[in-house]
């Protein structure tokens, strides 16, 4: 690997490293769609039409499962969150292989 591909891994880098930080709204989560039955005898939802969904985004809080009530308006933004932190992953992935071929690069040089 020469300099320059040196460069070109760095300048990769920095360009993930910038997009990370546009990934304000991320959410690490599973995404839970719910339909309930409710108290009242007489409703439809003993028929079969249940209420819902209600949308609930499982999260991990100090090592435990939580759910965490989702408002129909706020669905559009969780949605967003989520595919936030997919790209986050991705991106993890990619500065990983960039950190490894520079850290061999490195190694070749200092040998
Ligand atoms: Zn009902």
């Amino acid at each position: 690997m020469s300099n320059k591909t040196a460069k070109v891994l760095q300048k990769k880098r920095a360009g993930l490293l910038a997009e990370l930080a546009t990934l304000s709204r991320l959410l690490h989560g599973s995404w839970v769609e719910r339909y309930s039955v409710c108290s009242r005898a007489d409703c439809k939802c003993r028929r079969g039409e249940r209420h819902g969904p209600r949308h609930y985004l499982v999260i991990q809080e100090a090592g435990h499962q939580r759910q965490k009530y989702v408002a129909n308006s706020q669905v559009e933004a969780a949605m967003d969150g989520l595919a936030q932190h997919r790209r986050l992953r991705e991106i993890v992935d990619q500065i990983t292989q960039l950190n490894l071929d520079l850290m061999k690069e490195n190694a070749h040089e200092n040998r």
